[in-house]
């Protein structure tokens, strides 16, 4: 009998992917480029399910029932329109190609275009959770059209993660829409992770608490709101031992963060929308200033701190202090993430229905999280919310929480311990509610050195000053 969907790409993720599927019922073709891979897939795994093993593209294409379903999990970029460029000839009107690799959403819009253009589909889609998530069931993404969707969903839906009934896959929208939202779940991943370090760091250097007793804290936070999959994760690498030399595993890992790139995408691509993403952007710039050894071999130890780096604080007081800058912090990035994906709905026509976003990211993938149901339950109430932020489930977890965190951020400056994430997430918050801001004051000097014109708050039009003349007002 024909195949009903095909793999090409049988690493880690196309090989765990494949054998989901065989798992699940679905009969698999699979391909790689080096046919070793295809080989050892059979032999190790060949007894899961049904497996059609093919030795080239145009053999994969005859293995499969009409319309076509191939999905193709390569490396991003170059490689992967190398195998589309190659597919695209053996194919037929109606099949569709999914690419389920980390694209950039740019480069999923133009393979669409180009695909339409043969009358194929092309759906580009997030696959989160690694290779243990493609195996067991990961956070999908999917872009395209409805019609290729309807055709993949039974099994999508099935391989996905599952909570409770609810698969962990809701089709995004169209063309770049689920490469833009796998996008920003790695963006928020970023902030996530940045905002649990400043907490660890905190806590330890104003506690004096041991990575053991740091683990206990991540344990006990873990019962409440910030229950989730990193914050589980965190206890666990804290309470570590180094197999080699005995001690913490934290203390002998080297400080400096690697990344490879998908943050700073989310971070120039929502630049590019113009949202604010402060907390993700922070976590980006945090790890890249990590990674600079050069500079910073040449200032630890030769700039000064501050004179104590003692803060007169209650233990219990500190540490509940530090969740509620935590979670709050974690809820600006959050709002901040939906905002991207709202301006990105909106500019490329997407219609993103943001509330089922949440309900991709709760099992799967690396950000799940008990509290991505409020912000479910918050669109539910409100499709149209301008910000998660003013929600009143959020505005009331802040509220809760607003003077913990400023006493967080106003000690992390005390003792000189660097939380750009905490200290950012709270600025925005600060500007956000503000009801005057000094953009006024910017204005003002934009109009004075470039004639850059001003709006009043009182008339409408557009001012200008004659600053170098007799200060008349001008309006054009
Ligand atoms: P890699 O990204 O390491 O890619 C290796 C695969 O790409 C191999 O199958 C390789 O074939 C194939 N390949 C490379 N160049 C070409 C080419 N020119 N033509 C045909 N095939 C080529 O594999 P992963 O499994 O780690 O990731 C696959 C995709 O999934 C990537 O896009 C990645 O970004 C994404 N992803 C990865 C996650 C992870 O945790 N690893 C998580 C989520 C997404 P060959 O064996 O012949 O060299």
């Amino acid at each position: 009998a024909p195949a009903q969907i095909a793999v090409t790409g049988l690493a880690v993720m196309g090989r765990n992917l494949a054998r989901n599927l065989a798992r699940n019922g679905f009969r698999v073709a699979v391909h790689n480029r080096s046919k070793g891979r295809t080989d050892a897939l059979i032999q190790e795994f060949g007894h899961e399910g049904e497996f059609v093993p093919a030795d080239d593209l145009p053999a994969l294409v005859a293995s499969l029932e009409r319309p076509r379903k191939i999905i193709i999990m390569v490396q991003a970029g170059p490689a992967t329109d190398a195998v589309i460029d190659e597919l695209v000839p053996l194919l037929d009107e109606g099949d569709i190609v999914v690419d389920a690799g980390n694209a950039h959403f740019l480069d999923t819009r133009r393979r669409q275009d180009a695909l339409q253009a043969s009358g194929l589909h092309f759906v580009g889609s997030g696959v989160s959770g690694g290779e243990e998530g493609a195996l067991n069931g990961p956070s999908i993404m999917p872009g395209g059209s409805v019609e290729s969707y309807a055709a993949l969903e039974p099994m999508l839906t099935k391989i996905a993660a599952q909570v409770g009934d609810q698969p962990c896959c809701v089709h995004v929208g169209p063309d770049g829409a689920g490469h833009f939202v796998k996008m920003l779940h790695n963006g928020i991943e970023y902030a996530d992770m940045q905002l649990i370090a400043e907490a660890y760091d905190l806590l330890r250097h104003v506690l004096g608490l041991s990575p053991a007793e740091l683990a206990d804290v991540f344990r006990d936070w873990n019962t409440g709101d910030l229950e989730s999959f990193l914050i589980e994760i965190t206890a666990d690498v804290l309470s570590q031992t180094d197999p080699t030399a005995g001690g913490a595993f934290v203390d002998i890992v080297l400080d400096q963060a690697e990344q490879k790139g998908t943050g700073r995408w989310t971070v120039q691509s929502t630049l590019d929308l113009g949202i604010p993403v402060s907390g993700m952007a922070e976590a980006v710039f945090a790890r890249s200033l990590s990674g600079d050894v050069v500079r910073r071999s040449a200032a630890a130890g030769v700039l000064p701190g501050p004179a104590s780096e003692k803060a007169d604080v209650d233990r219990d007081a500190f540490i509940d202090d530090v969740r509620h800058a935590l979670y709050s912090s974690k809820l600006v990035a959050y709002a901040q993430g939906f905002d991207a994906i709202r301006a990105a709905s909106e500019q490329y026509d997407w219609d993103i229905d943001l509330g089922a976003m949440a309900t991709i990211w709760r099992g799967g993938c690396i950000i799940r999280a008990r509290f991505l149901d409020r912000i479910k339950e918050a669109y539910d109430r409100n499709p149209a919310l301008p910000s998660l932020l003013v929600d009143d489930y959020f505005k009331e977890a802040v509220a809760n929480g607003q003077e913990a965190w400023r006493r967080v951020v106003a000690t992390a400056a005390q003792v000189g311990v660097p939380a750009p994430g905490f200290s950012a997430a709270l600025s925005y918050y600060d500007g956000l509610r503000a009801e005057r801001l000094p953009a006024a004051l910017i204005q003002g000097l934009r109009d004075l050195f470039g004639a850059h014109t001003y709006k009043r708050v009182d008339q409408e039009g557009t001012y200008h000053l004659e600053w170098s003349g007799d200060r008349s007002e001008t309006r054009s």
